[in-house]
């Protein structure tokens, strides 16, 4: 019995590989895109989703005792 249950289990662990070997790039939204504030047109992070710059993101700020940061 054991010696099925090591079996089954090394199958599994070849059968259930996950993707590799792919030239996927790494997650990444684009390069050369900038902000889409008007007449700005700072350049954006390849790794920033956002449509903004860090200035001008409108920023979800996670309530903080009241206490507006800004
Ligand atoms: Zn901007």
């Amino acid at each position: 019995m054991d010696r099925a249950l090591a079996g089954g289990m090394s199958e599994r662990a070849v059968g259930g590989t996950p993707i590799s070997g792919s030239d996927r790039p790494s997650r990444s939204f684009g390069r050369g895109r900038v902000c889409q504030e008007e007449g700005c047109g700072t350049r954006l992070s390849m790794y920033n989703e956002g449509r903004y710059c860090y200035r001008h993101e409108p920023m979800v700020v996670p309530r903080t005792r009241g206490k507006k940061i800004a």
